[in-house]
């Protein structure tokens, strides 16, 4: 198929405990396709991070499957596997965090590089020269710790050791939701510059439409661990479907209030807890358009439109 990468029936439960159960991803279904950027979205607390590391394998899924490439993730025999993981990589929402502070940066870039044994020596550090120029930094920075950068330049070494093993498919979880708004543009040009050169696949996690609507070719909308709505970007934001796509869309600024007509849909209340989530339909106790079978049964996921996905009873 032309799925780089194919999520079937996946769930990720948490268990705590008292009986508690966290359901993060429950029952999620999609695909993304060779060469797109696929952006998901949700609130925190929605699940996204958690669908994202478990696809790249930092976590095994509860249940449910994970295609890469047509093969099931979970049959791959080792030499397989080890193949598979150096393809997809992960860059974090936290520069800060998610870099040694007692390695250099040279080294850290190189993490892939050594576990995988694909270099060493002179070529190793010609490899490192190369990412960070990549990245548009300096090849002199190899030497320097990651408190001596900013918050974007640190953004760029994240992108660099992902980019090291010359992965195929990459998780991009947030990654310019802790920079300055001033930077998260150039952030966002070098993954698109980058995504063309390198013919790179993206899940790009987002917790705002805004900010994915852009450069997604196709969006995935998520809410307390289920997916509601999946359709091409530009679809989506045309005509939303689900009430709370609809509810995301209409707090986003529009530049010509006038010519976009465009009713701010408030929702009451925060999110409920994801641990013992609503009956029914997750999304029943905010929905202005809930009714009486929407807290008692789940809506099915299905094609509503050609290419266009929801989970929602009024489209049944
Ligand atoms: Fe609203 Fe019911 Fe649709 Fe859920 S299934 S989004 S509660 S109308
Ligand atoms: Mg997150």
């Amino acid at each position: 198929s032309e799925a780089l990468l194919e999520v079937k029936n996946l769930k990720k439960y948490f268990h705590l405990k008292k009986d508690q159960t966290v359901k993060s991803v429950d029952d999620i279904s999609f695909y993304i396709r060779k060469g797109e950027t696929f952006g998901l979205v949700g609130e925190s607390g929605s699940g996204k991070s958690t669908l994202g590391k478990t696809i790249v394998g930092l976590q095994a899924p509860s249940s449910g499957s994970i295609l890469y490439n047509n093969q099931d993730f979970g049959k791959l025999d080792s030499k397989k596997r080890k193949i598979a993981n150096k393809e997809m990589q992960i860059i974090f929402q936290d520069p800060h965090a998610s870099l040694n502070p007692r390695m250099r940066v040279g080294d850290i870039i190189a993490e892939g590089i050594d576990a995988f044994k694909l270099a060493k020596g002179a070529e190793r550090q010609n490899r490192i020269y190369e990412l960070l120029e990549k990245v548009g930094l300096n090849p002199t920075h190899a030497k320097r710790y990651p408190h001596e950068f900013s918050g974007g330049q640190r953004q760029r070494i994240g992108i660099a050791r992902a980019l090291a093993v010359q992965p195929k498919f990459i998780v991009a979880d947030e990654p310019i939701s802790a920079l300055d708004v001033s930077i998260q543009a150039q952030v966002i040009n070098l993954l698109d510059d980058l995504k063309t050169q390198e013919g790179l696949t993206y899940l790009f996690i987002a917790h705002d439409l805004g900010m994915v609507k852009h450069i997604s070719d196709r969006i995935g909308v998520m809410y307390l661990g289920k997916m509601m709505e999946l359709s091409d970007s530009h679809e989506l934001f045309v005509h939303p479907l689900h009430p709370y796509t609809q509810a995301l869309l209409s707090a986003i600024p529009v530049a010509n209030p006038k010519a976009v007509k465009r009713e701010r849909i408030v929702l009451g209340g925060d999110p409920p807890s994801p641990v013992n989530p609503p009956q029914g339909c997750r999304f029943s106790t905010r929905c202005p358009h809930a009714m009486e079978i929407c807290s008692q049964a789940s809506p099915e996921w299905k094609e509503v439109q050609p290419n266009h996905w929801t989970a929602c009873h009024l489209y049944n």
